[in-house]
Parts: C-alpha cells; sequence; structure tokens
C-alpha cells in the first residue's frame, strides 16, 4: 500500500492502515510493485521516496509509474518505479497527490531554452547535457529546446530575439559568462524588463562555477538539476555598469588587480579547468604587481562586525534581510527599457557622499552579488539576493607577502572577510578609474575594456532560480 506522508511516499508491503500514525491521507493501492528494470523482490521494510526526489508520475491504462531521481549516481541518475493497480479512481487521486506534493509551490513541467556553451571550463558541457542533464529534464515532463552556442556573444543574441511567451526558464549549461550574455541580450530589448524577469538557471560546466554553488551549494550535476527542478524563482540585484557610452548589466563581480589578471589572464591554461585560477593569483602576489586606480564608493556600512552581525540575524529570521540591507520598499519598474540611472553615469561628476580615495598601490579590488566565486572561493559571504546592496572588498599590494597569500587563501572559509588586510563593505554603488588603460578588468568573468567604470545597484531587476531562496555562503556554516 502506499501513503503520502512527512513530504515522503512510503511504500509499505503489508502495514494495515490502521497502524500509520499520521492522518494523511492514504492511497490504498495493492499491486505488484516493480522497479524499471527488474520485477522487485518482496520486500519486509517500508520503502520511501522523499518527494523532493520524484520528478514525475504518470498514469496508463493499469499502472502507475513514478520517476524519480537516483542521488550521487551519475551515471543512471534516474529510477523508475512501476505499480500495476487496477483501479482507476484510486490510480488518479494518487497521481495528483503526487504531482503536487513533489511540486508545491513550484511549477511543474517547465518549457525551457537550454543554452550549452560547448567552449566553456575544459570542453565538457556536452557530456554532462547527454549524460545527466538531459535524462532528468525529461523525467521531469520538461519541453526543452537546446540551443548549444557558436561563437561568442551567440547566447546574448539568442536572448535578444527569444520569444518570451514561449518559455518559462532559461537554463544555462555552461560557466558564468553565458548568464552574463543573456542578461545583456535580455537589456538591450525595447521590453527589457519583462525579459530579466524570466528565471535564469546554472548548471555547472566551466571553469568559474560561481553562480551554480552560491545558488545549489554543490557542484554535483544530479543536484544542481534536480535543485533547479525543484528550485524557487527568486528576485535578484543586478548591477547596471556604464563605462564610456555604453551601458550593461552584471550579476556576479566585477574585478580589477590580482583576480581579474588571474581569472582573464589564464585563457590560455583553460585544460587546467578551475585550477588555472590559484595558479594565476599565487603568480600575481609573487610577483607583487600593483594596480594603481582611484576609487569612489557609495558606502551604506563598511563595519565588518555589524555587517557579519546583520547577515547572522537576517538567515536566523524569516525575513532574510540584513541590517545593511536598503530598508525601502523594493521597486516596482516601469514596463519597456532599462530603469533609469539614480547616479547618471561615469561620465557625469561623482555624488558628493561618496568616498573616494586613490590607490596607487592597489592589488584586489574586487566587489561581488552572490557570496561564491568560484565552486569553493567564497570571496563575499554576507551577499544576498535582493537586499539593494552589493559587497565590495579590497587589498592593498604592498601587504607582507605571507599576510597576502594568506588572505586570499583563507577565501575558501571566508576567514579574509576578518583580516585586517581586507577591506569590506556594503555599498549601493562604486566607481572605479584605473590609471593605466592596459589592466585587465572582468565582469562576471569576461573581460571588459580597461576604461573607468561606475556600477550601480537596481534592485531586484534579475530573476533567477534558486535552491530555497537564498545564496549559499560560507557564514551559514558558522551558524551551525
Ligand atoms: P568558463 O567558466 O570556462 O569561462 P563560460 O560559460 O563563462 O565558461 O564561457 C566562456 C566564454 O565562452 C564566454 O566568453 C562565452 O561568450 C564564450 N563562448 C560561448 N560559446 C562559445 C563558442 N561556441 N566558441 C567560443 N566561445 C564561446
Ligand atoms: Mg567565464
Amino acid at each position: 500500500m502506499l501513503s503520502i506522508e512527512n513530504n515522503e511516499i512510503r511504500i509499505s508491503p503489508s502495514e494495515p492502515v490502521s497502524q500509520l500514525k499520521s492522518a494523511a491521507p492514504v492511497y490504498k493501492l495493492s499491486g505488484v510493485f516493480r522497479d524499471c528494470c527488474s520485477i522487485s523482490k518482496p520486500f519486509a521494510v517500508v520503502r520511501k521516496i522523499p518527494l523532493y526526489e520524484v520528478l514525475s508520475v504518470s498514469s496508463s491504462a493499469s499502472q502507475v509509474t513514478i520517476s524519480c531521481i537516483r542521488r550521487h549516481h551519475s551515471k543512471r541518475p534516474i529510477k523508475t518505479l512501476i505499480l500495476d493497480v487496477d483501479n482507476q479512481e484510486r490510480r488518479d487521486a494518487f497521481v495528483e497527490a503526487v504531482w503536487s506534493g513533489a511540486y508545491a509551490n513550484v511549477q511543474q513541467r517547465k518549457r525551457v531554452i537550454v543554452l550549452l556553451n560547448p567552449f566553456g571550463g575544459s570542453g565538457k558541457a556536452k557530456h554532462i547535457w547527454q549524460n545527466i542533464v538531459k535524462h532528468i529534464l525529461e523525467a521531469a515532463q520538461y519541453s526543452i529546446h537546446l540551443e548549444e552556442t557558436r561563437y561568442a556573444g551567440h547566447a546574448a543574441d539568442i536572448a535578444r530575439k527569444l520569444v518570451l511567451a514561449d518559455y518559462d526558464a532559461v537554463i544555462c549549461v555552461s560557466g558564468d559568462g553565458l548568464g552574463h550574455e543573456v542578461l545583456n541580450g535580455f537589456s538591450r530589448r525595447e521590453d527589457a524588463i519583462e525579459a530579466l524577469k524570466m528565471p535564469l538557471a546554472f548548471v555547472p560546466a566551466g571553469s568559474g562555477n560561481a553562480a551554480a554553488r552560491s545558488l545549489y551549494n554543490t557542484q554535483d550535476h544530479v543536484e544542481c538539476v534536480l535543485a533547479i527542478v525543484k528550485g524557487i524563482c527568486t528576485p535578484i540585484d543586478l548591477l547596471s555598469i556604464t563605462q564610456g557610452t555604453s551601458r550593461y548589466l552584471s550579476y556576479l563581480s566585477t574585478s580589477f588587480g590580482v583576480i581579474a589578471d588571474a581569472d582573464l589572464g589564464t585563457e590560455h591554461l583553460r585544460w587546467m579547468g578551475q585550477a588555472r585560477f590559484t595558479y594565476g593569483v599565487v603568480r600575481r602576489i609573487l610577483s607583487r604587481t600593483k594596480y594603481p586606480c582611484k576609487l569612489s564608493l557609495s558606502i551604506v556600512c563598511d563595519d565588518k562586525s555589524i555587517i557579519k552581525k546583520g547577515y547572522m540575524e537576517a538567515r536566523s529570521t524569516s525575513s532574510g534581510l540584513a541590517s545593511t540591507d536598503a530598508r525601502d520598499h523594493k521597486p516596482t519598474y516601469a514596463s519597456g527599457k532599462l530603469p533609469p540611472l539614480k547616479y547618471g553615469t561615469v561620465n557625469d561628476p561623482i555624488p558628493e557622499n561618496w568616498i573616494t580615495h586613490s590607490f596607487p598601490k592597489m592589488g584586489t579590488f574586487y566587489t561581488g552579488l552572490m557570496p561564491y566565486m568560484s565552486s569553493t572561493a567564497c570571496f563575499f559571504p554576507t551577499a544576498t539576493p535582493a537586499s539593494g546592496l552589493i559587497d565590495v572588498l579590497y587589498i592593498q599590494a604592498d601587504i607582507p607577502f605571507f599576510s597576502a597569500i594568506n588572505t586570499v587563501g583563507a577565501v575558501d572559509s571566508a576567514k579574509h572577510f576578518d583580516s585586517e588586510h581586507c577591506y569590506y563593505a556594503r555599498c549601493d554603488a562604486f566607481r572605479l578609474t584605473p590609471e593605466k588603460t592596459t589592466e585587465l578588468i572582468s565582469i562576471d568573468g569576461e573581460k571588459v575594456v580597461c576604461e573607468p567604470l561606475q556600477g550601480e545597484i537596481q534592485r531586484g531587476l534579475g530573476m533567477i532560480i534558486t535552491k530555497n531562496g537564498h545564496y549559499y555562503s560560507h557564514f551559514d556554516l558558522d551558524e551551525k
């Protein structure tokens, strides 16, 4: 017999109804229970399938078929269970109850466009798609349109022309760069505001998979896709950047100095996968390279203890708003093009209340909208999805060598946050003016021209599929 209790399907071979403790509905479906490949042996214990793991359920002439995930089995990620049941009414009631339990508050059978970057990371995206992602989405009865990107910028072109009404989400099988392209494709549309409401999801298949780690807390492809299928559409802040005469969007990071160099200056080492970043960082620190620049910050809070306390308190309450988060009501954007900028562009005078300093010996300037900047490095542990603020840090190049290595090396456990060498603030805008035009600037891991740029947060302008409405941060582990 089958019952649905405590978010599980319980399959009990002989348990009489009266012994089931809760008042949950019981589906007395008696019949032969089989696995996909073999008639199952008689079983004595109660089998339990968490509803979170159920992708779909369907009924045909005399059978109920349940497709669920096989966790930690990247080779065969789907398990199918078949139950022979004659009574149609019971069959239908059970099927309906499973669907609504498995997708409580989550849209079922989404229509998705999957963008796959065969060039990302060490080129494994196709393999990941064919062997894992495709099977899970099909088992969840998704309607899938697959597009392999053929050139850099292709994903932006697709996003610019996408018929929004045809899809419920965009899934990127890539690194972080494809997400950047999609958002910027959307941003150039006449209906940018509507397009940016299209939820974006990430399956990690690049060398920089910061978004997937921040959203799903794992690099395991089966877990990520399950989190996407069962995930929550969550509004996120976007950074509107102006540079020269252009304006574009960022959802992840801005880096200048050691980190940008380590990322963009190691393109030739793509074969190394993620290790190329570590190699790049250590090399730059060893050579004590300086990156002179001027920084102007619109600071909301730069007291680390207040920032951390606010984050921890917010995580333990249901509001999710850190005390340094902008408290104003979330803006509702008028439909149409990108919203106007509160602080003007990089070509306007710097607002009077911003703090400006020159840094002849800058080592790393880094801003982040998500906690993780790679699958392990938690550079911005207090970043939250729609706070209206961006986390900003810098580390100067003239600190002792071992301090530099220790500070950067501490990012996996977010210990750099407390380092005296690391400045940390939450801001709603900033301007970066590099002194030389020959350095590298990276936005979301993508190279942009080395010219002054200004970024301003636009609260809740984007949409992303998270596992549970939050970003994952190493600080959450400290709490436990
Ligand atoms: P990674 O994490 O390895 O950087 P990304 O997904 O960020 O992976 O993509 C890296 C770059 O690949 C992006 O700049 C993107 O524009 C570019 N790109 C996408 N498709 C192609 C392609 N078919 N050929 C070359 N470059 C591509
Ligand atoms: Mg990238």
